[in-house]
């Protein structure tokens, strides 16, 4: 079955610990595309520091040379909070039946039962976590039930069906995080080789996050 990747983000600003991750979850489960995000409100933080036109920008420099990634701006254009699941909704709507894979890191997995229809996310897509430095220790007990019933550890498994089931994927890790980044370049501090040459370059030119001007 044709298979679908969905990494949804606050992408503040977009860094190489949200895209190595992703790109080797692509290769393993052989996604025919992997749709990149960006939340326009998210509602479970802080609001981010820099619009979301800018960083949905920031997202589609980072993925342009990328033949297998995509840009999906659909939360940019809906009113109120950016829930996922009226994401996956929308998409599962549009795709029909194809493998829909919602792509999160183990610290965000942890927080899900905190998140607006949680429950429903499982009958629009799979969920595959990969891990994230520093994103150990125990797990909600409601989450841990749901993965009793839900959890397969051949991601071919996520190939044969649409939607329902949670696979962790192992990947290098990647101790990159958005907020380090911001606070690197409030600093003045070099962002290169955190975060693709082409994001790099625009967060420069246009002074962002403190970004001193050249
Ligand atoms: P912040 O530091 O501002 O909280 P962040 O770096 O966690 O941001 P988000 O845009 O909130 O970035 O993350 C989007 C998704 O990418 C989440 O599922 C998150 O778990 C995952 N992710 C972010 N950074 C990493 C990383 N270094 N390794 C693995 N997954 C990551």
């Amino acid at each position: 079955m044709r298979t679908v990747g969905v990494l949804g983000g606050t992408f503040d600003p977009i860094h190489l610990g949200h895209l190595r991750p992703a790109e080797e979850v692509r290769e393993a489960l052989q996604l025919a595309e992997l749709r990149l995000i960006p939340a326009r409100i998210p509602p479970h933080r802080a609001r981010p520091r820099v619009c979301a036109e800018t960083r949905a920008a920031l997202v589609r420099a980072a993925v342009a040379d990328h033949p297998g990634a995509t840009v999906d701006e659909r939360e940019l254009h809906r009113e109120g909070p950016s829930y996922t699941v009226d994401t996956l909704a929308e998409l599962r709507a549009e795709l029909g039946p194809v493998s829909l894979c919602l792509i999160l890191g183990l610290d965000t997995f942890r927080g899900l039962p905190g998140w607006s229809r949680w429950r429903r996310l499982f009958d629009y897509a799979h969920l595959v976590v990969t891990e994230r430095p520093g994103a150990g220790g125990s797990l909600p007990a409601a989450l841990r039930a749901e993965l009793e019933q839900r959890r397969c550890t051949d991601p071919a498994e996520l190939r044969r069906s649409v939607a329902g089931r949670v696979c962790f994927q192992s990947v290098t890790p990647v101790d990159i995080s958005a907020t380090g980044i911001r606070r690197a370049l409030a600093c003045g501090r070099s962002v290169r080789y955190l975060v693709p040459e082409p994001v790099r370059e625009r967060l420069a030119r246009e002074g962002l996050y403190g970004y001193p001007q050249l």
